[in-house]
Formats: structure tokens, sequence, C-alpha cells
């Protein structure tokens, strides 16, 4: 008997249903193609759940969400909540749902499509091939060590305080994961700290010499954080997958995603010990184009791709949407945010039925 996946839909605010719509009918071709079932229930977060209930994540939602197989999200907020108390606010509805789900991995790939390149600001022979993936730690380091705060010294003086500190179980969780991550890939780790520095650094990188010799398939190197913005921008092809803490993984995969140049493409996953995982675009909802049909859903489309691949352990019908994007680009379709002289401007519907075309013909 085929297994059934729970997934829970998060469409959120903004553009949000607008591409969410057309990915669940994407991933219901997809479905039906490779004999994979889904069920899907939606449910509220953000400025939909604001209006809806007074908070921005319901315990239902959450509930919900923990008792999926994998959850979908769209993106959250806009200009109408914008003034709330920060703890009302959309953003903290999606903080409160990693929290709930234990996400401590976030995924963030940066793959150049040939079909884009001019759109990145680098030279295309520097940029050309560059496919490669940010394993970012998400719920340790500075962002949360203790202790933190603004304190007064002594003499009377202000004195902001945060603290970088991870668990050696910490860094060990996210060191597996992102050797999974990499096996699954190229077979190239890159740990990047600043180990010649801090010492919580150093925990970091002799953690990560031990894992390598349980995953002897994976060549892992060891890169200081500062060379290794350096390099991402000089040379971003010699990676394959970076795995780094919570601050450095913050600055580098926004320099990586920046390579490709379009923030409509680019997709992440957030995953947890055991639970479901988390599925969403790098964008936000885009309030500007809202409801006008100009959305570019392939950023949430390759989020489902990465449900897929890395939630649902479902690589080969991963690589069918994978594919029908680069055909869709192929053919020349283009939404207003990647378009250029000589393609074919489409809305948000026209996007999804040429790649389900695609899926079909495929
Ligand atoms: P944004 O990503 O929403 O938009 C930035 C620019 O990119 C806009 O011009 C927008 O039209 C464009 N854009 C974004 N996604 C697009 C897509 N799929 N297709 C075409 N164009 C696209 O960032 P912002 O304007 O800084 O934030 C808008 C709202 O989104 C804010 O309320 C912010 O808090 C929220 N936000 C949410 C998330 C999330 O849900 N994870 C992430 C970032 C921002």
């Amino acid at each position: 008997m085929s297994q059934t996946y729970r997934i829970t839909l998060l469409p959120g605010d903004g553009i949000g249903p607008e591409i969410m719509a057309v990915t669940v009918d994407i991933l219901k071709l997809v479905g039906e193609q490779q004999g994979i079932q889904f069920e899907f229930t939606e449910a509220l977060l953000g400025g939909a759940a604001i209006d809806a209930t007074g908070e921005p994540l319901p315990q239902a939602t959450l509930s919900q969400c923990q008792a999926s197989d994998a959850v979908m999200l769209a993106a959250i907020g806009g200009y109408k909540w914008d003034n709330l108390p920060r703890s009302q606010r959309p953003e903290t509805g999606l903080l409160g749902l990693r929290a709930g789900l234990k996400l401590f991995a976030n995924l963030r790939p940066a793959t150049i499509l040939p079909q884009l390149i001019d759109a990145s600001s680098l030279k295309r022979e520097v940029v050309e091939g560059v496919d490669l993936m940010v394993v970012r730690e998400l719920t340790g380091g500075i962002y949360f060590g203790e202790p933190k705060g603004v304190f007064e010294t002594e003499s009377g003086e202000q004195r902001g305080v945060n603290t970088m500190a991870y668990n050696l179980s910490e860094i060990d969780r996210i060191g597996r994961v992102a050797f999974e991550t990499a096996r699954k890939r190229g077979k190239k780790l890159c740990s990047v700290d600043k180990a010649n520095v801090l010492e919580v650094s150093q925990l970091w990188r002799d953690r990560m010499n031990e894992l390598a010799k349980e995953y002897s398939d994976v060549e892992l190197s060891h890169l200081y954080v500062d060379n290794a913005a350096m390099q991402l921008v000089r040379d971003p092809k010699q990676f394959d997958t970076i795995v780094t803490g919570n601050l450095f993984g913050d600055i580098l995969s926004d320099i990586a995603a920046m390579l490709t140049g379009s923030i409509g493409m680019l997709p992440s996953a957030s995953l947890g010990a055991d639970g479901p995982g988390l599925f969403e675009p790098v964008h936000g909802s885009a309030p500007d184009i809202a409801g006008q049909d100009k959305a570019n859903p392939m950023a949430q489309v390759l989020s489902a791709a990465m449900m897929l691949r890395y939630g649902l352990d479902q690589p080969q019908a991963a690589s069918k949407l994978e594919k029908a994007v680069g055909q869709v680009l192929d053919q020349g379709y283009r939404t207003g945010d990647t378009m250029s002289e000589g393609m074919k401007l489409v809305g948000c519907q026209a996007m999804g039925a040429a790649l389900k075309d695609a899926l079909k013909a495929g």
C-alpha cells in the first residue's frame, strides 16, 4: 500500500496564497505521475492568523504542523500588521513555528540556472555552474547564548552582551545533517568557523573532524569565515556543501543567495531531529505585487522539490520538479522579476500552467 503524506500548507499573506495555489496544483500532478499520495490541509499563520484569531501562530496551527509529515509555508507579513507590538507581529508567528517544530538546520541552496545567469551581479565565468548548499545552524550560537542583554558595569557604563555558545550535541546534530546533505550532493563539505580566535569554533572544528571519520565518503575541509566570504565571491564553484553556525550562516547564506541574482527563484528547507521539516521560499510576502498575478511561483515550487528530497525522501519527484523549472525557463517564460529582453512575460498562473505542461511532456 502506498503511503499518504500529510502536508500542512501555510499560504500566509501577500503573494503567499497565489504561489501556494500554483505549487499545490503542481505537486498534485507530480504525485499522480510518481504514485505519491498527498493529503493537504491549510492552516493560518502570520497576518492571516492575526486577522482571524488575534494571534500570529494559533495553537491549532502549531498542533496541526506538528502532526504532519511536512509543512510548506509561502510567506507572511505586510504593511497592515507593521505597527503591531513585536509579540503580535506576523514574524513572531514564524519564529514560534520554527521553535515549536525544533528546526535546528537551515538548508539554503544557491544554484545558478544557466537561463538566468545574467541576473547575477558577478561575471558569467565566475558564476556559471555554481551549485552550492549552505547548511546553517538555526537555534544556537550567538543569537541564543546566555548571558545576553544590556547591563551596567561597576563604573555605571552600559555594556551590551551576547554570547556565542554551542554544546557538543548541538554541533554534532548540525554536523550530521550537513554530512548527510553533502552525501546527497557532491560529497564535499566545507565547515566554516573562526577557530583561530574563538574557542567555540575550535570545539566545532574538532567535532566536524570526528564526524568525518563516520562519513568517509564525504571530503571535509575547513575555512575561516572571513576567507569563506571572500572565496564565495571570488570562486563560488569550489563549494558543494557548506556547514556553519547561526551568525556566520546568516551572512554567508545571503551572500550565496545573491550569486544567483534572483530572489523569486530561491527555496529553503529547515529540518529538525525528527518530526516535520518546514519548506519555504527565501523571499517575503511581496505586498507590492500581491493580488496582481505577478508573483514568481518558482521559489515555492523549488521549496516543494526540497520537501520531496529532504523531507519525504522522494528524490525522483524532486528532480522532476527541478527539471520542469529548467524547461520552462528554456522555453523563455519569465515573470516580471526575472524578465529580460526577448523573453515571454507571464503571470503567476500562466507560469504554473507552463510548469504543468513541462511536467506532462517530460
Ligand atoms: P520581499 O521578499 O517580500 O520583497 C522584496 C522585493 O522582491 C519586492 O519588490 C517584491 O515584489 C520582490 N519579490 C519577492 N518575492 C517575489 C516573487 N516570488 N516574485 C516576484 N517578485 C518578488 O521583502 P520585503 O519587501 O522586505 O518584505 C515584505 C514583507 O515580507 C514584510 O512584511 C516582511 O516582514 C515579510 N518577510 C517575510 C518573510 C517570510 O515569510 N519568511 C521573509 C522576508 C520578509
